[in-house]
């Protein structure tokens, strides 16, 4: 095989602070790896800006001007990481044999390139970048972070423990993506179920570069909301069986009526009308409240609409 064209794709929303140190880093370690003979000098590292509204695009101009192997890809407007991603990947594929996808805080740790590229060169389609340990996070990140894992797979979604959303992919496998048309994108979700020959490497996750989060814990409940209800109907399954249930509660409450009658002993009460009431109610409005969750995402898919437009980029 001829070295290979790498491409490292990362999105970017607000990134101005880290930026010109991500760039400057992502492009040594291409320079380093053409220089060895191990990657094409046609690889590049392209920056997706996320509609952001800081100086995130000129610093994205400079740095491509600067530096002989950054690219950038101008989003019209703000789409999310997974969607800003994927319009990353979809848009550079072509120029490339293999992308690797990043977050532009250096958060992940960018000596493990190299290992990714040579699995890639070996024949591995994929290759997940996982976390070793998690020392750099909270104790609040740590433990939802393993409660998520924990309840995806006993919801039988497949899914990598503790691989984020850095990984390699080859072209093959980057064309399998393009044939998604899902408007709720949860790709670490979607990867595992393309196939092909995978493989992981282990990283340590480091503190971000500069800059602050753009997932606080509203986005990051938001998204593993997303990841479950994209990819299993256990929930829907749920509601059946506490429909079940209740069905078989009430068959035992209507016995001991009957019986209570049969001795004389039933008292009507106020609290046996009212009390289930309220109870069948709630259940009925939770599983309904589950029931729209899909039917909103039925709602969303259907409408087909395209999930990011192109402004610019520059090479
Ligand atoms: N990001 C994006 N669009 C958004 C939010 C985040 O492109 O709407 C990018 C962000 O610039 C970063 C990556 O997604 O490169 C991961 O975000 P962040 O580091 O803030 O998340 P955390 O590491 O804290 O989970
Ligand atoms: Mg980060």
């Amino acid at each position: 095989m001829q070295t290979p064209i790498i491409g490292i794709v990362s999105p970017c929303y607000n990134e101005e602070l880290v930026l010109r140190e991500t760039s400057l880093q992502l492009n040594t370690i291409l320079k380093d790896l053409i220089d060895r003979k191990l990657i094409s000098e046609k690889s590049f590292a392209a920056f997706v800006d996320d509609g952001s509204n800081d100086k995130t695009w000129q610093v994205i101009e400079e740095k491509s001007s600067q530096l002989e192997h950054i690219k950038g890809l101008k989003l019209a407007g703000n789409v999310g990481h997974q969607n800003a991603l994927l319009a990353g990947l979809i848009t550079f594929k072509e120029e490339a044999d293999a992308l690797i996808s990043i977050d532009a805080d250096l958060q992940d740790d960018v000596r493990v390139i190299e290992g990714m590229i040579l699995k890639f060169t070996s024949g591995t389609d994929v290759v997940y970048g996982v976390r070793k340990e998690r020392k750099t996070d909270s104790f609040f990140k740590k433990n939802t972070a393993l409660l998520f894992y924990k309840l995806m797979k006993s919801m039988k979604v497949n899914i990598v423990y503790n691989h984020a959303d850095y990984r390699l992919c080859s072209k093959r496998v980057l064309n399998a993506l393009a044939d998604y048309g899902e408007v709720n994108l949860f790709l670490r979700g979607i990867i595992p179920t393309i196939g092909f020959k995978k493989d992981v490497v282990y990283y340590d996750r480091l503190e971000r570069f500069a800059g602050e989060s753009k997932y606080p814990f509203r986005k990051m409940a938001t998204f593993a909301w997303n990841g479950i209800t994209s990819f299993s109907t256990y929930p829907l399954k749920m509601v059946t069986v506490i429909g079940f249930v209740i069905f078989l509660i009430c068959l035992m409450m209507s016995a001991y009526a009957f019986i209570a009658v049969f001795y004389g002993q039933l008292v009507p009460g106020w609290l046996s009308t009212v009390l289930p009431m309220y109870f069948l109610g709630g259940i009925q409005l939770f599983c309904f409240g589950i029931i729209g969750e899909y039917v909103g995402k039925i709602y969303s898919e259907v409408k087909q609409r395209p999930r990011y437009f192109i402004d610019k980029r520059v090479d």
